[in-house]
Order: structure tokens, then C-alpha cells, then sequence
């Protein structure tokens, strides 16, 4: 058995993903850095240390996600913090091009794809469940287990549903996709109520990453900030909740 908490960041082989593992790791944490390219993901772990472990890990395929599973047990023996942070903003064209009229039109549910909504919901909801669902066994067996979700103010329905929010006309299949994983991660913070997991969900903020081409304001250090917080609550933390630096965020 493993003496140091041990932490999964998915997706964290760039983006917030690898800062929230640089971040964990800097506070004394083992982190498994989750990446569906394994090689990307040894070059994220080098970048960090020996404190990082890669770990093959696409959330869209679960015999890759039940063999993450068994190799923590089998070579860490336990799991502490599981950051659910792998993520899409888009379905590429198959030959790489843009689509007609921009990437936000194209996402509007009265014109996209219904194969590219299930491929990005399967991404961005139900990987999120897979994963959580793969390592609750571990995470049960940790005396204080954390899980920290990837949420978007984007994906608010509150502030989306004030009629004056410009964001609306951007509110397509990704938007609605961070709403179902708001809605996800309140569904395993009241069925873990009664345990000591606590499970909360980050917003990062508008962040510059391959996410949105870079055009975030926001610097990886201060997106990933508040996922990296929640990660470490201590018993009197909340569970079941939403939130950035400055606290609260509107579901
Ligand atoms: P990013 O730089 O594009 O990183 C996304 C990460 O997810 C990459 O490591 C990517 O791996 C991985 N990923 C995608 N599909 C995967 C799969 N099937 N299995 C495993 N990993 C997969 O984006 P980011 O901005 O850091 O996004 C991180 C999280 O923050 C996402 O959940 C996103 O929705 C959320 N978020 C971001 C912003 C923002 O402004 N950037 C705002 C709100 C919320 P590859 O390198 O293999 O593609």
C-alpha cells in the first residue's frame, strides 16, 4: 500500500488537466496522469517528476477505464482524489476542416449531428460517470476520498435563463453537456452523502486552452485553482457543490 494520498486527474496530459496534476503533486500528492495517448501521457509525468505516474485512461472506452482501475489497485493499492477533468468542446470533422458557419452554430442542438451530440455527451456526462463509477470501489476504502468535476458557468441554467444573457445564443451541445455533468455530480454527492466522499464540481473559468483555441483570458495556473482546492477539502469541506475562486456558482 501506497503511504501518500494518490490522485487521478483524467485528460491531464495538457490544458488544466496537467496543471491541476502539477498543482496536486506540488502539495505532496502521487498523481496518475490520466491520458487516452499513453506516450502523451508519459511526457506530461516527466514534466512533473517522479511524483507523476502516466496512465492510459480514454473515458469513452471502458475496457481502458476497468484496466486503470486494476492497475491502481494492483500498483498503488488505493486512490484518494479522483479529478474527473477529461473534456470536449466539439466533434472534429473527420478530415480535420472547421465546419460551415463556426464551431458555436454547428453546436446549436437544432442543427447538429445527433452522432456528434452522443460522441461529445459520452465524452463529457457519461465518462464522467463511467470513470466515478470504475473507481468508487477504490475511492470506499480512502478515509477521506474527494471527487472534483469539470463544470462551466456555460452550462449554468440559472444564468443562462436570464433573458438579457448573451451567452445564450452560444448554448448548444457543449453548454448542455456541462449542465448534465452539474447535474451528475449532484447525483453522486447525495447517493455518497452518508459516506466520507465528498464530491463537488469546479468551474476553471474562460481559461486559454486547446479547449477554445487559446482564446481564454484566464492563465491554466488560475483555472485550475479551484478544482485543485476542492480537491484537498478537509472533513468540515462541502460536498455537493458548485463553485470558483470566488465562491458559489449559480447550477
Ligand atoms: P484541453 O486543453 O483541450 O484538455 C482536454 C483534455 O481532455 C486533454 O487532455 C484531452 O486529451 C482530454 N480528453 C478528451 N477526450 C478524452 C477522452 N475520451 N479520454 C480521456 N481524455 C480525453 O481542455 P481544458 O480547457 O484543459 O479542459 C479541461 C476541462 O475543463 C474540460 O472538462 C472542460 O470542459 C473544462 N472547462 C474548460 C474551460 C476553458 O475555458 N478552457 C472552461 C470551463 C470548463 P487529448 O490531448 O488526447 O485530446
Amino acid at each position: 500500500m501506497h503511504n501518500k494520498s494518490i490522485a487521478l486527474v483524467t485528460g491531464a496530459n495538457k490544458g488544466i488537466g496537467l496543471q491541476i496534476a502539477t498543482d496536486l503533486a506540488a502539495k505532496g500528492l502521487t498523481v496518475l496522469i490520466g491520458s487516452r495517448d499513453i506516450e502523451k501521457g508519459r511526457a506530461a509525468a516527466e514534466s512533473i517528476g517522479t511524483a507523476a505516474h502516466a496512465l492510459q485512461l480514454d473515458v469513452t472506452d471502458q475496457a481502458s477505464i476497468d484496466a486503470a482501475a486494476q492497475r491502481i489497485r494492483s500498483e498503488f493499492g488505493r486512490l484518494d482524489v479522483l479529478v474527473n477533468n477529461a473534456g470536449v468542446s466539439h466533434i472534429p470533422a473527420a478530415d480535420g476542416s472547421a465546419p460551415e458557419g463556426g464551431l458555436v452554430e454547428a453546436g446549436l442542438l437544432t442543427v447538429a449531428p445527433l452522432e456528434d451530440v452522443r460522441k461529445l455527451w459520452e465524452t463529457n456526462v457519461f465518462g464522467v460517470i463511467a470513470v466515478t463509477q470504475a473507481m468508487l470501489p477504490l475511492l470506499r476504502e480512502a478515509p477521506a476520498a474527494r471527487i472534483v468535476n469539470l463544470g462551466s458557468t456555460g452550462g449554468s441554467l440559472a444564468w443562462n435563463s436570464e433573458p438579457g444573457n448573451s451567452h445564450r445564443a452560444m448554448f448548444g451541445n457543449y453548454s448542455a453537456s456541462k449542465s448534465a455533468a452539474h447535474a451528475v455530480t449532484l447525483a453522486f454527492a447525495f447517493a455518497l452523502e452518508s459516506t466520507n466522499i465528498k464530491v463537488n464540481i469546479a468551474c476553471p473559468g474562460h481559461t486559454a486552452t486547446a479547449l477554445n483555441g487559446f482564446s481564454g483570458p484566464r492563465t491554466v495556473e488560475q483555472g485550475a485553482s479551484e478544482a485543485v482546492r476542492l480537491a484537498l477539502i478537509d472533513s468540515d469541506g462541502p460536498t455537493g457543490t458548485f463553485s470558483d475562486e470566488n465562491g458559489p456558482v449559480a447550477w
